[in-house]
């Protein structure tokens, strides 16, 4: 499969995981010269390759297809973080009803430490397609590989498409697990050194790469 018809794919693929509905999110991946985005709001059921827009890291574009409005975070980020090749951007209920709040995700579970530390952070509002809202997110990501984004919803960026959307899945589930666990009252969280260990044991090479960019070698 090429990489537009790879990128068509995931965004078919958030879709029937239920983190997102109608033409919400966006999804981009790295190319040689700079990387591809899908167009801004049309329905993945019916994308097609010729759709996708190969755009420069410079922002600059050629074809009938206008990229995603949020391609200045998809740049911003396959710019400044070279260990993202793909960045997936999607409105999923619960992680946005947590977003809606301003708030992110602390060490309520150990499976957090798949976005790389201790807690998933929200990055505070901006109106879409702003270089405001890029910045603001481009923050929150510091050391992470997802944040939530307040008011909107949330980005999960990997090594690859299905790293990227695998990390969106889990991060949906735990907004749900936490909103779950809230309605019997405010949950506990674990400790810095416990989080540490769970960080340290997925370094190791338990399936999820902790640090952003560190390959996932061996299960131990
Ligand atoms: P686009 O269709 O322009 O990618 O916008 C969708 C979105 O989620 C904006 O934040
Ligand atoms: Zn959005």
């Amino acid at each position: 499969m090429t990489l537009a018809g790879e990128i068509i794919a995931t965004a078919r693929q958030m879709t029937a995981l239920g983190l997102n509905r109608g033409r919400s999110g966006n999804v981009s991946a790295r190319t040689g010269s700079g990387f591809l985005v899908t167009p801004s709001g049309r329905d993945y059921a019916t994308m097609i390759p010729d759709q996708i827009v190969a755009m420069a890291m410079t922002g600059a574009w050629e074809g009938p297809h206008k990229p995603s409005s949020e391609w200045r975070f998809h740049r911003d980020l396959l710019a400044s973080r070279p260990e993202f090749n793909a960045v997936i951007h999607a409105h999923p209920v619960h992680a946005t009803a947590l977003a809606v709040h301003g708030r992110g995700i602390g060490a309520f579970h150990y499976m957090v430490a798949i976005a790389g530390g201790a807690d998933i952070r929200c990055a505070p509002y901006a109106t879409f397609g702003t270089q405001a809202l890029s910045d603001h997110v481009l923050a929150a990501l510091e050391g992470r590989r997802a944040c939530l984004m307040a008011h909107h919803g949330m980005i999960a960026c990997g090594s690859t498409l299905d790293e990227a959307l695998e990390i969106a899945l889990e991060v949906e589930t735990l907004a749900e697990q936490f909103i779950a666990a809230s309605a019997i009252g405010p949950p506990p969280e674990l400790s810095a050194e416990e989080m540490a260990e769970v960080i340290a044991k997925f370094q190791a090479g338990y399936g999820y790469a902790s640090s952003p960019g560190e390959p996932a070698e061996e299960q131990v």
